[in-house]
């Protein structure tokens, strides 16, 4: 597994989809300290690739900073076990994200052309295919790896075993939603039920095909 590659590649998919979102987004009325995808959205899921770069971002990090976020994360999963909707553990007293640079994809796709509510965010449906297609570019290069939310996929990547294993370009699928379900929550899922259907958009079947192979 070239990490470095794939991480590389994992911002491609970033990049081309802020680039080809913008004429969708740029009508968002989101604003810095605007948090309720943060705190409602119950699940903020992310790919082990996703996780990587997370991880290493914290160990990066002052270690007072890092030790508080990784207390966050064990809070959040301890939470998460006995409720639905958790906070996200990044999220800042201000309603900031702690680790902006590095959100994953989950939260880089959201936007809303009305402020959220009860129903959540208001959004184009070519973005939302567009969307759609950068999940599917996301799981092709990650193709070993697994689909989950943020907390879980970060503990699985502090685990020695699971660590190597997945460094390694090792899949244990069967062991990994065995460790979702000890938990309560779904792990090794997509984070979209939908293929992307609208190919009207000629950046929709880009993205999608912008990594070659996989699954
Ligand atoms: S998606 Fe909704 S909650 Fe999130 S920043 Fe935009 S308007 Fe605010
Ligand atoms: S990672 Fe950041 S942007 Fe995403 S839900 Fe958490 S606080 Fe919000």
């Amino acid at each position: 597994m070239n990490l470095s590659s794939m991480t590389s590649q994992l911002k491609e998919i970033y990049s081309r989809f802020e680039t080809d979102a913008a004429a969708f987004t740029r009508d968002a009325v989101c604003t810095a300290g605007c948090a309720f995808c943060c705190t409602s959205v119950g699940s903020v899921d992310i790919t082990t690739l996703e996780g990587w770069v997370i991880r290493s971002h914290l160990a990066g990090l002052p270690r007072k900073q890092r030790i508080g976020l990784e207390k966050a994360l064990a809070v959040n999963r301890r939470k998460k076990e006995r409720q639905a909707l958790v906070p996200c553990p990044f999220l800042k007293a201000d309603q900031t994200c702690a680790i902006y640079t590095v959100r994953p994809f989950s939260c880089r796709r959201l936007y809303s052309l009305k402020k959220c509510g009860k129903t959540g965010p208001t959004i184009h449906r070519e973005a939302a295919a567009l969307s759609d297609a950068g999940v599917t570019a996301l799981q092709r290069l990650d193709h070993t790896g697994y689909s989950g939310h943020i907390s879980y996929v970060l503990q699985l990547l502090d685990m020695p075993r699971f660590r190597k294993r997945y460094l390694s370009g090792g899949f244990e699928p069967a062991e990994i939603m065995a460790f979702g379900k000890s938990h309560g929550i779904v792990i090794n899922r997509f984070m979209t039920a939908r293929r992307p259907d609208d190919r009207r958009h000629p950046a929709i079947a880009a993205l999608s095909e912008s990594i070659p192979g996989g699954a």
